[in-house]
């Protein structure tokens, strides 16, 4: 039956579409969705949205109808899954590859068979994993469970726009690409991260392309003025890239997982604040005493739902996870509870019977 869904429910944004897409995949149910990113400024599917339909229609041979920039309504019907060893992807903009590979990497671990993906677009964009987060966080706790998948950044690719969602559309010269590969396990496992524990490494990398080398010399300064990380522990990467960049990521390993925040440098911010930016963010993730990052918990959800269980602690959380688990429970028949508890200030999740 086919699963009716409004795309300007809750948090209003792109995720509900990427989720919708990988879960109609898996469960082969078709689904139709209106409103799409209504709660967007430039609402619809943008080209970045688009090539997340396109991805999931070529791994699912889906029948698409009203798949175009600008649509705020679509049809999805998944058909007989390729057994194309290999997909080709061109966002056709800077628009983020990691956010098509959030659409397309659960079905291709869960469908079974080894294949490829090679994506064109931006891998470090705002408002959205940047490849780093991807390969050192969200894949992580996926091998974890059990998946079998490894990325390689080809090439960096920057969004021109800052952090507007502008971004999506630019056409950029300078795209980058990404390559993942999935021997697909065929299912998951659960797992269950609810301790912090001891911070085992620490690491800040500061990349920059026709800059100074200074600015990444002072962003690595201030993270080891405020979080203390040894001057072993950061690293400045320096691109031979056409256009001018500088993000910095700053991440650690814990007890039960890894976390890892961006912060990206602006024409006319100077290299202190930019720093402070990703500081102020670690600082809270840590003081927060919880192994799973507010982005992590929305991107977790899905996983678990797939693996029938698993549970975690979090911050409470973010209208991007709670417009998630509805979504979920769209397709899925499946308990999730969550437990905000207000001394703690933490929220404890739990999928499936028995967490
Ligand atoms: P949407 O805004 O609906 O397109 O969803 C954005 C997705 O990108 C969510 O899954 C967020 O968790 C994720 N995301 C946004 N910013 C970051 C970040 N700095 N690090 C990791 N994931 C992010």
């Amino acid at each position: 039956m086919t699963v009716e869904l409004d795309g300007g429910r809750g948090e209003g944004g792109g995720q509900i579409l990427r989720t919708a897409l990988a879960l109609s995949i898996l469960t082969r149910r078709p689904m139709r969705m209106h409103r799409i990113r209504a709660g967007r400024a430039k609402p619809g599917l943008r080209r970045q949205h688009l090539a997340c339909v396109e991805a999931a229609a070529r791994l699912s041979g889906a029948r698409t109808v009203g798949a175009s920039v600008g649509s705020q309504e679509l049809a999805f019907e998944p058909g007989e899954t390729t057994a194309d060893a290999h997909l080709e992807i061109d966002i056709g903009s800077a628009g983020s590859t990691s956010l098509v590979v959030q659409t397309i990497l659960l079905p291709a671990v869960l469908l079974g068979g080894a294949r490829t993906f090679t994506v064109h677009g931006g891998t470090h964009n705002p408002m959205a994993p940047p490849f780093d987060f991807l390969d050192r966080v969200f894949v992580p706790h996926l091998r974890a469970m059990g998946a079998d998948v490894e990325l390689v950044l080809d090439r960096h690719g920057f969004a021109t726009g800052g952090a507007s969602q502008a971004s999506h559309d630019d056409p950029s010269p300078h795209r980058g690409r990404l390559t993942v590969r999935v021997g697909g396990a065929g299912a998951l496992r659960p797992i269950e991260l609810l301790e912090l524990g001891p911070i085992r490494r620490r690491r800040a990398v500061a990349t920059i392309a026709r800059l100074p080398t200074h600015v990444a010399e002072r962003e690595l300064g201030r993270v080891h003025d405020r979080l203390g990380f040894a001057r072993e522990d950061c690293e400045t990467l320096e691109l031979s890239h056409p256009g001018t960049a500088n993000v910095l990521t700053i991440e650690v390993e814990h007890a039960s997982g890894w976390e890892l925040v961006t912060a990206f440098g602006e024409r006319g911010l100077r290299a202190e604040l930019v720093a402070d930016r990703a500081c102020d963010e670690m600082a809270a993730f840590l003081g927060a005493n919880v192994p799973v990052g507010e982005h992590l918990a929305d991107q977790l959800l899905l996983p678990l739902a797939l693996a029938g269980g698993g549970a975690f602690r979090c911050a409470p959380l973010s209208p991007h996870a709670t417009t998630n688990i509805d979504t979920i429970r769209m397709f899925l028949d499946i308990q999730i509870t969550v437990e905000e508890r207000e001394r703690e200030r933490d929220a404890i999740v739990r999928v499936g019977q028995g967490w």
